[in-house]
């Protein structure tokens, strides 16, 4: 509350985008990305070609569907599970 303001504008452009972010591969040595810039991972387990690191959903899939994201968020975290009971 009291953070609102009204701007005047002429018009408002609504700017969505889907695509990666082209400085996540350059920035992030060792993590392997498609030609699309998306993270390659291990389809059972999520698992990129970086130790420790799980990804999932649009930054794997492109532009997909919350219900694809989700499921793999799920693939993931029982990845993650079993990584660290192991340890
Ligand atoms: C306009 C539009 C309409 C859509 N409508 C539907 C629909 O009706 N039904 C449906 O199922 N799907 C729809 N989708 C697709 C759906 O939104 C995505 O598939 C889903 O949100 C993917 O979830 P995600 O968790 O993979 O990624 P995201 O929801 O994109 O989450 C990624 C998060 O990471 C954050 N992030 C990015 N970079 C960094 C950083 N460097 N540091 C920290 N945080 C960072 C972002 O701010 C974001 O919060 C729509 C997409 C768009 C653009």
């Amino acid at each position: 509350p009291g953070t609102e303001h009204v701007l005047e504008i002429d018009a408002a452009v609504v700017a969505l985008g889907n695509m990666s972010n082209p400085l996540m591969a350059k920035t992030t040595a060792g993590l392997n990305v498609n030609k699309r810039g998306n993270i390659i991972v291990e389809e059972e387990t999520q698992r990129t070609s970086l130790d420790k690191v799980w990804a999932g959903g649009d930054i794997v899939l492109g532009a997909a569907t919350v219900i694809l994201a989700m499921g793999e968020g799920r693939k993931a975290a029982a990845n993650i599970n079993e990584y660290l009971a192991k340890k």
